[in-house]
């Protein structure tokens, strides 16, 4: 088989076969097929798209050119992926909730990309916590505790590693038959028995439309079956940052405010206790330790107000070395007031996150040290009215935690209206 015969197959717009799908994935993990054709053929992959039965292979070839976890205990596999998107803590608080049902949890989580952070950023908040988990450590812990959230270890789907970092510098990340295979080829050497995938759509996530978060929703679900793993997909609300915090320990915070049960008062932090507790719903329902989402959200409710889930937490970073504190200590924090009165009709989130990397909470290079003390606290939400200088209605719009470098050219990244505006904050 030749790869070039392959490259032309798909840019003439042609289904690959297996045999070829196979070639590929086998050439990128051993380094056979060099590096020009491997981005050549992500174009044309990128430019014509993919069947349904084409991205199955390439997720179960991408799979298959690593190792999967080994089964720890009889209980069911459970896990969630979201796309990525500002403020998004929730993995913190699905893990240990979900650890208080019969079920495991293997999360295998990554560290920020772009502007969105990472899982493994926030928990390492926690001085001293371990994203590096063996194989064997992650077996013990499920037996253990039943969660566990570390990075994924080299044997996991290595052609995705070489395959992710080429599309990352020639222009094809955003194909969704890529992203499917990529996604789910890391999610199901877990060995799952349901996953559920938090598919973000807005301005400050990867789709930012809804019609495309549907065809990515539809092509991750579809692979997913077809590999006879149960998954279903939400789509949530990416217009605004998830929650008020936008960092690493400020959302470790606020994720154990949700844990703790310290959410209703505060309209941004019960939004993101409600869509962990959906996704935590829909996969006990997946697995049937419930028979509906309402008999299942009363009890994660249940789980949270009698204290199991943050014990749990703090037993996973324990296990994992981390010095677990109820509170985070946190950078110093410096009031934004609104320039103007209105109504806040939408919010730049890209702005906001790379806000948060000039403060130096997130990567501007792989491998860089970040400051996980910092980040930016939202005071407002789209929809909200704001009265410039005032004392007695809400001026200030945003807590920068942390200082601005002097040269960083802030613009709050908010956009007033002079009359009310039409929102939506629900997916
Ligand atoms: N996340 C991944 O793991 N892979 C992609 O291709 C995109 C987002």
């Amino acid at each position: 088989m030749l790869a070039t015969a392959i490259i032309d197959k798909k840019r003439d717009s042609f289904e690959l076969s297996r045999d070829e799908i196979q070639f590929m994935v086998s050439g990128i993990t051993d380094g056979t097929v060099p590096d020009y054709q491997i981005a050549a053929w992500a174009m044309a992959v990128l430019c014509r798209g993919m069947s349904e039965q084409e991205t199955a292979c390439l997720t179960d070839c991408m799979l298959s050119s690593g190792r999967q976890l080994v089964r720890a205990t009889e209980r069911p596999r459970v896990d969630k992926h979201s796309t990525g998107g500002l403020g998004d803590k929730v993995s913190l608080i699905l893990a240990p909730l979900l650890s208080c049902f019969e079920v495991d949890v293997p999360m295998l989580s990554g560290r920020g990309l772009g502007i969105t952070g990472g899982t493994l950023d926030k928990l390492e908040s926690y001085a001293g916590y371990r994203c590096d988990l063996s194989e064997t450590e992650i077996t013990q812990q499920l037996q253990s505790l039943g969660c566990v959230i570390t990075g994924t270890t080299p044997d996991i789907a290595p052609a995705d590693r070489k395959l992710y970092a080429l599309r990352d510098v020639t222009g094809t990340v955003p194909s969704i038959a890529l992203i499917t295979a990529s996604i789910m080829s890391k999610k199901l050497a877990a060995s799952l028995d349901a996953l559920v995938l938090d598919v973000k759509c807005g301005s400050a996530a990867f789709m930012r439309s809804l019609a495309d978060a549907q065809q990515l929703s539809a092509s991750l679900v579809a692979t997913g079956q077809r590999m006879q793993v149960p998954t279903l997909a939400l789509i949530s609300n990416m217009n605004q940052p998830l929650g008020r915090m936008v960092g690493n320990a400020c959302e470790a915070n606020e994720a154990v405010d949700v844990l703790s049960g310290n959410t209703c008062r505060v309209p941004a932090i019960a939004r993101v206790h409600e869509l962990a507790l959906r996704l935590c719903s829909e996969l006990l329902v997946a697995v049937k330790c419930y028979p509906d989402v309402n008999q299942a959200v009363r009890a994660c409710e249940a789980a949270i107000s009698d204290g199991r889930a943050l014990e749990k937490f703090e037993r996973l970073v324990v296990a994992q070395g981390g010095r677990y504190a109820q509170r985070l200590e946190l950078a110093q924090s410096h009031m934004i007031e609104a320039a103007q009165s209105g109504w806040i009709a939408s919010m730049n989130g890209q702005q906001i996150g790379r806000a948060v990397i000039a403060l130096g909470g997130g990567r501007q290079r792989q491998g860089e040290a970040i400051d996980h003390r910092v980040g930016v606290e939202m005071q407002v939400e789209v929809g909200d009215h704001v009265e410039r200088g005032s004392r007695l209605s809400r001026s200030l719009v945003i807590a920068l935690i942390g200082s601005l470098p002097h040269e960083y050219c802030w613009i709050a990244p908010l956009r007033l209206a002079k009359k009310p505006v039409n929102h939506c904050h629900c997916g």
